[in-house]
């Protein structure tokens, strides 16, 4: 049996054909008029997919989408949005109702087919564009894993894309970007800004274009604004052009530790032990797939770290069962003896960590810039061993520049 689907809209031409179309794509569809009835359907019909359009008499759509989000037992229902409306505004309006996708009217059946396999599938699709930590290692030992420092793109089924840290990998990303000649709107999340994480973002050329919008979320610093922390290496001194020069609309939003909802996912942030304040973040979407994003960050073994300060059952907590774990993991265990209290973790501690937390996969991310290939090799080598030996299905593997993981 195909998946069901249930289409509601009070153009009645509109239904027929639609209805017929999804009927010859597979679905088992059910057609309905009055949005008023809309809920007693869903409970009878259970469907995988809900199709509203936004404008519609009794019952709105964006009121609909509040009523299924809400509703205890349709936490597995998808919605799509339909509306004569394209406005940005409109579109942010029904992610927030917990739409996972938006269609433009008049409606193209083709486009409606592939946005509901688009939304049961629900993908999340991760690609590392900068893998090195603390300092870009460009040439011919840094060739397999990359040199830029860090960054990873989310791409999302809702029409956004959510980036973590700015290091220099992130120009390649905005290359990619201009090349597709789409605008985009971005989430762009910030760890700490220490450079590695930050000094790509002034060379990131959606930002230059019109018609791109970002929020930048981070953490301010004490008595200094995230604004300020992202203009302050853009000031004269440092950089030619300053915040002014951006032809894109940019805000930010200052979050801490917390829970947060932005635009129908949900993120999770937690303090991190490095110097400053450094965020940890966890990503999820309607599906329940999941990933965290966790650099940097010093998780110290129990003989250093006698009075437990690094919060291990916190982090713990925080990463419970995600599929996608991506760790700095700076040193080797005999490196880390000599750098205790950086604010990097020995290799051994990351993947105690792992195991503790139950997660999927783990990438291996952010690298000592005397690490050349090899040993970032023998770093995932050991990874591999120590899950083999104690007997985890779990996944390890250093992280490739511009590679993908799609959930
Ligand atoms: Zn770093
Ligand atoms: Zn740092």
């Amino acid at each position: 049996m195909g998946k069901k689907v249930l289409i509601i809209d009070d153009d009645k031409t509109l239904l027929d054909i639609a209805a017929r179309y999804l009927k010859k794509a597979g679905f088992e569809t059910l057609a309905l008029e009055d949005s008023s009835m809309a809920m007693k359907k869903i409970e009878s019909f259970n469907p995988d997919v809900v199709v509203v359009d936004l404008m519609m008499p009794k019952i709105d759509g964006l009121h609909l989408l509040k009523s299924i989000k809400e509703a205890k037992g349709f936490g597995k229902i998808k919605t799509i949005a339909v509306s004569a409306k394209s406005f940005e505004f409109d579109k942010n309006r029904a992610y927030e109702m917990g739409a996972q996708f938006f269609l433009k009217k008049p409606l193209d059946y083709e486009s409606l087919v592939a946005a509901i396999d688009r939304v049961i599938k629900d993908e999340m699709k991760i690609v590392f564009w900068g893998t090195r930590g603390t300092l870009a290692k460009p040439g011919p030992e840094t060739l397999k894993f990359g040199g830029n420092t860090s960054c990873v793109s989310v791409e999302l089924t809702q029409d956004r894309l959510f980036i973590f840290d700015g290091g220099t990998g992130i120009t390649e990303l905005g290359k990619k970007m201009m090349a597709s000649r789409k605008r985009y709107k971005m989430n762009f999340f910030i760890t700490h800004p220490h450079w590695d994480h930050i000094n790509g973002f002034p060379f990131f050329m959606p930002l230059y274009q019109q018609g791109n919008e970002m929020v930048v979320y981070g953490s301010s610093h004490g008595n200094v604004s995230l604004r300020e922390v992202i203009s302050g290496q853009m000031e004269s001194i440092y950089f030619p052009v300053t915040l002014r020069a951006f032809g894109s609309r940019v805000y930010f939003k200052e979050i801490f530790e917390g829970d947060y909802e932005i635009e129908g996912l949900s993120l999770k942030t937690l303090m991190l032990n490095h110097p400053g304040i450094t965020l940890g973040y966890r990503l999820a979407n309607a599906s329940g797939k999941s990933m965290a994003y966790i650099t940097d960050n010093e998780l110290a073994p129990e003989e250093v770290d006698k009075d437990g300060s690094h919060a291990r059952k916190k982090l713990v907590n925080f990463l419970d069962g995600v599929d996608v774990l991506i760790h700095d993991s700076s040193y080797f265990d005999e490196e880390y003896k000599k750098r205790v209290g950086w604010g990097h973790p020995p290799l051994t501690e990351v993947l105690k960590l792992a195991a503790e937390a139950k997660v999927k996969n783990v990438y291996l991310t952010h690298h000592d810039p005397d690490h050349d290939d090899a040993r970032v090799e023998e770093k995932e080598a050991a990874a591999r061993r120590f899950f083999e030996e104690r007997g985890l299905d779990i996944q390890c593997y250093s992280a490739i520049e511009g590679s993908a993981v799609i959930l």
